[in-house]
């Protein structure tokens, strides 16, 4: 299927995921039901690899950024398949630490850490802390200095890219709550003061340009407007920085219009941008650090739900109710995101109607997909949604008091719960009389 080689449809018209039929794994655990494919995650992981291999000799990290998706089993995959990780809260990075990721492959982010984040960065050895502002720089190098440690940091850069309209408007450029502006001479600044920081480890740049991007143009761009920093730093202080993080942000097939340009095409660009560049201005080749999230977890996932009622309203549209909704699928009510709907088990049909997939909770705007092609549906029957490892679990709420459903790992060795189904009881947990 477009979305995934792992995806396909059987002989009795089902979706299946990882060969697995999505009907039976429903009857099996319930719904809705979050499934990930363990070999498309692997294989999205070893493209990384691959071309971080092929374009710069190795002498690169991928990290995966696990907020697209965080829990123990995604974290020890990754590791596995050689990534580090990005985490961005204390709650991120005692995941990856109970899932036994090395400290020194973390990198800690976020524009606001707090002193205990930053502890228990210190505590476990982050490999690297991207330090958002100045406020968290002389916390550092005073907590650094208090443990006697010194910890490696990047400074978060923003670059002044807006990579989905290629305009370089200059309140685009300032206008973000995350790190320095380069134009006002804020990030030279903070790098001076960085490496005047007696415990602090100055190992390079950062920056970030955006999310479920298509084109490869702004990841160039952003390349060389940093390396052309790092050169301007090289001048001004004689310290030519070893490492450039260039972040994540690489888009993923939600549709079938969508058409993402393979990874190794990004890799390979921007490589070519960063060796240019690094040629002309005899700049030492850094090593480079790229964070995928969505482009690893995205196309892993999909979610099932059962059909409860179907409400035609004549001239109007034809809801579809499930039993999931915005708190486990938030991204269309958030932003209009786009998606693909399968009757599971009528996979191989052609879609019946356009029909609007609504949600559970008490809300108008909670819906999954609008004016949506989907095969026949009664309730009863499964509606897969497509595309959904990414920015769903991890950002799935309790609203309306929903217990968050399972996730189930679907791989070569079968199928096994990777997050237990919460319970009414977890939901009255914390609640004190
Ligand atoms: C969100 C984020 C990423 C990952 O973005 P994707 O679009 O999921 O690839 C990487 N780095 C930083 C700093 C981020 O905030």
């Amino acid at each position: 299927m477009f979305v995934s080689p792992h995806l396909d449809i059987n002989s009795l018209g089902h979706l299946t995921i990882g060969g697995e039929d999505t009907v039976e794994l429903a009857e099996r655990y319930g719904t809705p039901l979050y499934l990930m494919s363990e070999e498309e995650l692997r294989d999205n992981c070893r493209q990384y690899r691959r071309s971080m291999e092929e374009f710069y000799g190795g002498r690169g990290l991928v990290a995966y950024a696990s907020k697209a998706l965080c829990c123990k089993a995604v974290c020890r995959l990754v590791a596995e398949e050689g990534l580090g990780l990005d985490v961005v809260s204390a709650g991120e990075l005692y995941t990856a630490r109970a899932a036994g990721v090395p400290g020194k492959r973390l990198i800690l982010h976020g524009n606001n850490k707090t002193p205990d984040e930053l502890a228990m960065a210190l505590d476990y050895g982050v490999g690297r802390i991207v330090v958002d502002n100045l406020t968290e720089l002389r916390l550092l190098d005073t907590m650094a200095a208090a443990t006697g440690k010194r910890p490696g940091i990047l400074l978060r850069v923003k670059p002044g890219i807006d990579a989905h309209t290629h305009s370089f408007i200059r309140t685009g450029q300032i206008d973000s709550k995350f790190g320095f502006a380069l134009e006002t001479g804020e990030a030279m600044a903070a790098v001076k003061e960085a490496l005047a920081a007696k415990e602090l480890e100055l190992r390079g740049l950062h920056c970030h340009i955006g999310s479920q991007i298509f084109d490869i143009q702004p990841f160039c761009h952003a390349a060389r407007v940093m390396l052309e920093l790092m050169d301007s730093i090289r001048r001004a202080t004689g310290t030519a920085l070893p490492e450039l993080d260039l972040g994540g942000g690489f888009g993923i097939p939600y549709i079938p219009d969508n058409d993402p340009v393979p990874y190794s095409r990004y890799m390979e660009e921007v490589s070519r941008t960063v060796k240019e560049f690094c040629g002309e201005r005899d700049f030492p080749m850094p090593f480079v650090i790229i964070e995928p999230g969505r482009s690893i977890v995205g196309t892993a996932g999909v979610t099932l739900y059962r059909v409860g009622g179907v409400k035609e309203i004549p001239g109007v549209r034809t809801y579809v109710s499930v039993d999931g909704s915005m708190a486990d699928a938030p991204r269309h009510a958030l932003y209009q995101a786009d998606y693909t709907f399968l009757a599971a088990a009528r996979a191989g049909q052609p879609p019946a109607r356009v029909v609007t997939v609504a949600g559970k909770c008490c809300e108008s705007g909670d819906l999954l997909g609008e004016n949506v092609p989907l095969q026949p549906v009664a309730p009863g029957d499964l509606v897969a949604m497509l595309s959904t490892g990414a920015y769903h679990y991890s950002m799935a709420s309790n609203y309306n008091r929903i217990p968050r459903p399972a996730m189930v790992l679907v791989g070569e060795k079968g199928h096994r719960l990777i997050i237990r189904r919460e319970t009414l009881e977890d939901l009255v947990r914390n609640d004190l009389d």
